[in-house]
């Protein structure tokens, strides 16, 4: 069934790209129309069935949107909206986002958008891999995964309801929390873990020896590593955009890992082994209840 009308969509990338995708795959959008960085990447995005075509002018393009989206790194984000948003004329064109920080984008979307800010609906999908572009996109990524949305007081409900509906279609499951705790759990369980594999990887790699470390890294490390391939100006653009409660969990960090080190120093047993038991412990349950 036709939800919806025409999208546009600024980033064609893994997450835009996926978005599009399952909407089409669905039969639930009329059109698509991109909007990205390189012309090659709008190229595929529009061989891969991503976009119907390629928008040349943004100004042109939103007036009869009936949703806009921002799939681009987040620092884009509030940057190509200031430059749409004196040709948002139409009250019911709904603006989204997918970025992995919320805060920053509210704090600068409130700015530019100023009494127009209920058709903003900032959302995050917590689905992705470590791979990037058009060519990374598909259908079928946010199956059975979470869409965090961070609703705005002046949000209509009848805007929050259509971008739930959408993420439905994508097969999503809907959950709701203000930008500041959503800032506080993704920095926990998402930035903070991508600072420590980039950190540890690039440490290794920077050695004069680097090549006999990788030679014998091994399960482990892949595991620990994997999201350490993924794009730099992504996670730069999420770590600077949520700076304040990274640098806080850091902080955090760097307590226990302090307390680790101290162990191994005085030889604590008791200490260590009482670390890794509850890690291991709080590991082994919440894989567990992954699984449910
Ligand atoms: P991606 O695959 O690298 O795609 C990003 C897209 O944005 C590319 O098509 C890029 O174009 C385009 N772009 C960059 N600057 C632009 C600009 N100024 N105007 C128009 N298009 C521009 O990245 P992604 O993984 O889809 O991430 C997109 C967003 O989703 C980010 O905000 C990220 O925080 C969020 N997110 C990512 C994940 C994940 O695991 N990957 C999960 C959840 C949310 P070119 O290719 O032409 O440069």
């Amino acid at each position: 069934m036709l939800e919806f009308g025409k999208i546009v969509l600024f980033g064609v990338g893994l997450i835009g790209g996926s978005f599009a995708l399952a909407l089409k795959k669905a039969n639930a959008v009329e059109e698509i129309v991109g909007f990205s960085r390189s012309p090659n990447s709008l190229k595929i995005a529009q061989e891969i069935g991503i976009i119907d075509r390629a928008g040349i002018n943004p100004a042109h393009e939103i007036a009869d949107a009936d949703v806009i989206m921002f799939a681009t790194p987040v620092q884009q984000i509030p940057t190509i909206l200031e430059k749409i948003f004196p040709y948002l004329k139409n009250p019911n064109t709904i603006l989204t986002d997918v970025g992995s920080s919320k805060l920053e984008i509210v704090q600068q979307a409130r700015k530019i958008m100023k009494g127009k800010i209920g058709q903003f609906v900032p959302a995050h999908p917590i689905a992705g891999t470590e791979f990037s572009g058009p060519k990374a996109a598909f259908p079928e990524l946010f199956q059975n995964k979470k869409l965090v949305l961070t609703p705005l007081k002046e949000n209509k409900d009848e805007f929050l309801d259509r971008i739930k509906l959408a993420w439905r279609i994508c097969g999503a499951e809907i959950f709701e929390l203000d930008p500041e705790s959503h800032d506080t759990i993704f920095a926990g369980v998402s930035h903070l873990p991508h600072m420590l594999s980039f950190a540890l990887v690039a440490d290794l790699a920077n050695r004069e020896n680097s090549n006999l470390f990788f030679e014998f890294a091994a399960s482990g490390f892949r595991d620990f590593t994997r999201i350490a391939a993924s794009d730099a100006e992504m996670w730069r653009d999420i770590c600077l955009s949520n700076r304040y409660t990274l640098i806080a969990e850091i902080a955090h960090f760097q307590v226990v890992l302090n307390n680790m080190m101290a162990a191994l120093a005085t030889n604590d047993k008791k200490m260590l082994e009482q670390i890794f038991s509850q890690a291991s412990q709080a590991r082994n349950e919440w894989a567990k209840n992954k699984q449910k």
